[in-house]
């Protein structure tokens, strides 16, 4: 059974029932409500061993999530391979790369696990239609899901959002409306409030101030990180950051496991935004910090995962940083495309832009000596490279064509290319073929 018992507004401070079913602070002052848990009560049930023993999946530590499996879709979210990076590792110059793959999952991305914590508490509470501000991968997630639970499901987008983009939530079956205009306040979010108070719709963008749930799917990962590494955790964990929900999510997961003994510390989290829009970044180097984190004006990067100019959770992005001793770096897009390039002809995983952010970070990092060669890396790869094909596009029209034959393929030197060895070959045995 699920150990929720109350939530806690970020900004004010006000604790609510659970059974409230609050979305919001009712202050308006658009605090996230915290989630707090009975963790007497988890620790009963959730020990190593149950962590280890029960099946895989999204839902496996139900005591520290806020509502029950049973009340959720099943497309198979969650439990995502551990990749050690034995391949990618030489190039980057570090001695131990460990890869989480979250490309894998309905909408290829982790914000699979953010919705399905909150489609099922959308029907737990018995709304009919679920309302984004999004045309990325959160609206793709939250329509996918909407489509198999039955719900209706509206997003909002911005006038200028990438047509593919746009038809993916149409193949869900959302409801999607371009809304004009940029300024101080998001249009979009602004539309999504509107029409939760008009219509009564249930408010679902993938961060915390108008959706408690969203910064507990995101904990999960953190869960099966510590089990699938045998309890014995990375250094640094380096996290693509746009409004901060994944890392205050990330953060959490790995508070909840220390609360309940499961284990001893939690790695140095570390911020990675894109130079393009990087808010939480410069609030960190100008010492500020809780709600008073100004908004990027000008969001202009490949990364469009990352592109939220209003680091809605922020707050709890920062803190994670202070309190694990991590820190924030912006990364340009240059070095993402690179950090996309190398992680999949190195180690055949394809990222998108902003699901790579923390390999562009880490090999930032690595040059300003903070993180060390022997030190133990963990990258969440968030977002599949299918997801955003942008930058590879411009390459395609440089393929050559040829006539058939071996003269003109000969002409092109990829023969020759190929006869030298790319570097060491890592096998597995393949006694069991
Ligand atoms: C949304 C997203 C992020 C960033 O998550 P935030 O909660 O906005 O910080 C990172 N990578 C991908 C692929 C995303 O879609």
């Amino acid at each position: 059974m699920s150990c929720a018992k109350s939530m806690r507004c970020s900004k004010c401070g006000g604790v609510h029932d659970l059974s409230e079913g609050l979305l919001m602070c009712p202050k308006g002052d658009k605090g996230r409500l915290d989630i707090i848990y009975d963790y007497d009560s988890a620790r009963e049930t959730l020990g190593r061993g149950a962590v280890e023993n029960r099946k895989s999946g999204l839902w496996k530590c139900f005591e520290l999530l806020p509502t029950a499996e049973s009340n959720c879709p099943k497309l198979g979210i969650g439990g995502t391979p551990i990749i050690k990076a034995e391949r990618l590792s030489p190039f980057i110059g570090i001695d131990n790369l460990i890869l989480k793959d979250e490309t894998r999952g309905p909408t290829s991305s982790f914000k699979d696990r953010s919705m399905a914590v909150g489609i099922a508490k959308a029907i737990e509470l018995g709304y009919r239609t679920t309302v984004t501000a999004s045309s990325g991968n959160a609206a793709a997630a939250l329509s996918a899901q909407s489509a198999a639970a039955g719900l209706n499901c509206v997003a909002f987008v911005v006038e200028i959002a990438a047509s593919e983009k746009l038809a993916q939530l149409l193949s869900y079956g959302a409801k999607v409306v371009r809304v004009r205009g940029l300024g101080s306040e998001d249009p979009t979010v602004k539309m999504m409030l509107s029409s939760y108070n008009e219509f009564g719709w249930y408010l679902c963008p993938s961060f915390g101030p108008f959706n408690p749930y969203q910064v507990e799917g995101p904990k999960t990962i953190s869960f099966e990180i510590c089990e699938q590494l045998g309890w014995a955790l990375p250094d640094w964990i380096l996290v693509p950051s746009g409004a901060g929900c994944f890392m205050a999510g990330l953060w959490k997961g790995f508070k909840d496991f220390h609360e309940l003994g499961l284990i001893d510390s939690i790695p140095h989290l570390v911020v990675v935004q894109s130079s393009g829009n990087a808010p939480i970044v410069r609030a960190f180097q100008q010492g500020k910090r809780g709600h008073n984190i100004d908004p990027w004006e000008k969001p202009d990067t490949i990364a469009t995962g990352l592109e939220d100019p209003y680091p809605w959770d922020g707050d709890a992005a920062l803190e994670a940083v202070d309190e694990t001793g991590g820190t924030c770096i912006a990364v340009n897009d240059d070095s993402i495309i690179l950090a996309q390039r190398l992680l999949a002809s190195k180690q055949g995983i394809f990222g998108e832009p902003s699901g790579v952010a923390g390999l562009a970070g880490l090999m930032a990092l690595m040059n300003d000596g903070l993180i060390d060669r022997k030190d133990r890396v963990l990258l969440p790869i968030t977002g599949s490279g299918l997801k955003d094909l942008g930058p590879i596009k411009q390459e395609v029209e440089s393929v050559p064509t040829i006539d058939a034959g071996l003269e003109a393929f000969k002409r092109l030197g990829l023969d020759q290319l190929c006869a030298q060895v790319p570097g060491p070959i890592i096998h597995q045995k393949r006694d069991n073929l």
